[in-house]
C-alpha cells in the first residue's frame, strides 16, 4: 500500500507542475480541478477486489453526487461500475456516460411519480424510500414493464457519527423507514409479503465521520430484516441486499485509510451470511472511490497581512470548497503552498490564513495554518478534493464554475491532460443569470 500512497503524491507533482506550465492554471484560468486517471481506476480496482466473493452477484454503483461529471462516470462504467443517482439530472448524465440501465439505481429521498415512471420504464433498480414512494410505485407497476428491481430503504436507526449532517441513521433521519419506531418492521414484514416483487432492501448508514463499526451495524441491521423476510415468504425473496456507500476518507495524508478491504474484512466478519452466496451485494460508494484522485489548483492572486496575520487570497474558496469554507472544524483539507511554477514551496512555515475570492470574511480554506509564506503568483492546491468538491459548485459571487481534467503520467515523457469539462463562460453565467429577459417592471 505504501508504493500506492507514494505514487499518488508522485503523479499530483507532476500534474500540478504541468498543469501550471502548459497554461491550465494561470492568469485566463485562475483556478482548475484536476483528476488522477489511474488513481480513480486503483480505487475502482480496490472496491473490486476487496469485495469479489466467488458466487456472489455484486454490483457496484458510484454515488453520481460525489463526482457528477459525465466523462468520469464513463471512465467508471469502463471500470465496471454503476451509477447510483438521485435526481433526472444525475439519471441524464449516468445515461449520457454509457452506464447500463442494469448497473443503475435509483434512490432519491423525494422522487416524483414521473421518474418513478422514467426509472420503471429504463429498467434501473429503484429504493423506495418510504410507504408513500412505494404505494405510487403499486400503482405504477400495472402499466410499467416489471423489469426494474425495486427495494425499499431502511433507517437501522443505529445511530450518527462525528458529523451530524451526513448521519443517515440517527433516530430522526429523513431516510427510509426508520426500523426501531413502533409497528414499523412489522409494516415492513407485511409490506413485502404483500408484495412479491420487492426484491431487493437497502441501507445507507451514513458518509464522513460514521465509523466502520456503526456502518457495519446498519448492514446487519438490514440483513437480520431481509432474513426475516425471506423466512416468512418462505423463499428468497429479497435477492440483493443493497448496502449503500459511505466509507469515510482520510483527509489528513495520502494514506487510504480505512479502505475497501478494511470495511469488506469487517462485513464478512460481522454479516457473514451476506457472502454465502444467498444474497447479491448492492454498493453505492462515492467519495471513497473520488476523493484522494482529486485536486483544486489555484493562483494567489495576493498575500497581505491584516493584525500580524498573513493572509493569502487564492482564487479557491467557497465556490469550490464549500463545505470546507463553512463547516470547517468537520471538513478540513491539505492545502500545499505551490511556487509560480507549480511546484512545492520550502522554506520556514508561518502561520497564515488561506483566503478564497469570495465576498464574506469566513471564505477561507485553511485559517492559522504553518505554510511555507504564499506571494502573490504562486499557487495553492487544495488536496483531497476529487468527491464533492469542484463537481458541487457553489455558484456565490457568480464565480464561474472551473475547468476540470483528467491527467495521466507517463512513466517517461509530459503529463497528458484529457479535458473533462470547460470552465463555465461568461455568456452561459449570464443566460443562468436571466440575462434573456426583461428587465422585473413595476407594471406589466
Ligand atoms: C451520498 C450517498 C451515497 C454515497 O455516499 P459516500 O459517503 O460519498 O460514499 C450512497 N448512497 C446514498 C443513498 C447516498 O445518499
Amino acid at each position: 500500500m505504501a508504493d500506492m500512497t507514494d505514487e499518488l503524491g508522485i503523479r499530483r507533482g507532476h500534474a500540478l507542475r504541468a498543469a501550471v506550465e502548459q497554461g491550465l492554471a494561470g492568469q485566463a484560468e485562475p483556478v482548475v480541478g484536476l483528476l488522477d486517471i489511474a488513481g480513480i481506476a486503483g480505487s475502482a480496482k480496490a472496491l473490486k477486489a476487496a469485495f469479489a466473493t466467488p458466487g456472489v452477484a455484486i454490483t457496484h454503483t458510484f454515488a453520481v453526487k460525489a463526482a457528477s461529471l459525465v466523462p468520469v462516470l464513463g471512465l467508471l462504467a469502463e471500470c465496471g461500475l454503476g451509477a447510483e443517482v438521485a435526481s433526472p439530472g444525475e439519471l441524464a448524465l449516468a445515461r449520457a456516460a454509457g452506464v447500463p440501465a442494469e448497473r443503475t439505481v435509483l434512490d432519491s429521498p423525494a422522487k416524483t411519480v414521473a421518474e418513478l415512471r422514467e426509472a420503471l420504464a429504463l429498467g434501473i433498480a429503484v429504493n423506495a424510500d418510504n410507504p408513500e414512494e412505494l404505494a405510487r410505485i403499486d400503482r405504477l407497476r400495472d402499466t410499467a414493464p416489471a423489469g426494474s428491481p425495486v427495494g425499499l430503504r431502511v433507517n437501522p436507526q443505529v445511530g450518527g457519527g462525528s458529523i451530524g449532517a451526513m448521519s443517515t441513521a440517527t433516530a430522526s433521519s429523513k431516510f427510509g423507514v426508520a426500523l426501531r419506531d413502533p409497528g414499523a418492521t412489522e409494516w415492513v414484514l407485511d409490506a413485502y409479503a404483500r408484495r412479491p416483487w420487492l426484491n431487493r432492501l437497502h441501507t445507507h448508514t451514513g458518509s464522513q465521520g460514521v465509523p466502520l463499526e456503526l456502518m457495519a451495524a446498519g448492514v446487519r441491521a438490514a440483513y437480520d430484516l431481509a432474513e426475516r423476510i425471506n423466512a416468512a415468504a418462505g423463499r428468497q425473496q429479497v435477492e440483493a441486499l443493497d448496502i449503500g456507500g459511505g466509507l469515510p476518507v482520510n483527509f489528513g495524508s495520502d494514506e487510504v485509510t480505512p479502505s475497501f478491504a478494511d470495511y469488506a474484512d469487517l462485513l464478512r466478519a460481522e454479516v457473514p451470511g451476506l457472502f454465502d452466496g444467498r444474497y447479491g451485494i448492492v454498493t453505492e460508494f462515492g467519495r471513497s472511490l473520488l476523493a484522494k484522485n482529486g485536486t483544486v489548483l489555484a493562483r494567489v492572486e495576493y498575500a497581505k497581512s491584516a493584525g500580524g496575520r498573513p493572509i493569502a487570497v487564492t482564487h479557491a474558496g467557497a465556490q469550490v470548497a464549500t463545505r470546507t469554507v463553512f463547516v470547517p472544524d468537520s471538513w478540513p483539507i491539505r492545502v500545499l503552498a505551490l511556487d509560480a511554477k507549480g511546484v512545492e514551496k520550502g522554506g520556514e512555515p508561518v502561520v497564515q490564513d488561506v483566503a478564497g475570492p469570495c465576498c464574506f470574511a469566513g471564505d477561507l480554506v485553511a485559517k492559522g495554518r504553518a505554510l511555507p509564506l504564499l506571494e502573490s503568483g504562486d499557487h495553492v492546491a487544495l488536496l483531497d478534493t476529487g468527491a464533492y468538491y469542484f463537481s458541487n459548485h457553489f455558484a456565490y459571487n457568480s464565480l464561474p464554475r472551473p475547468a476540470v481534467y483528467g491527467y495521466r503520467v507517463p512513466r517517461d515523457g509530459e503529463v497528458e491532460f484529457a479535458q473533462v469539462r470547460a470552465a463555465q463562460t461568461e455568456e452561459e453565467l449570464l443566460a443562468e443569470s436571466g440575462a434573456g429577459f426583461p428587465a422585473l417592471r413595476l407594471q406589466g
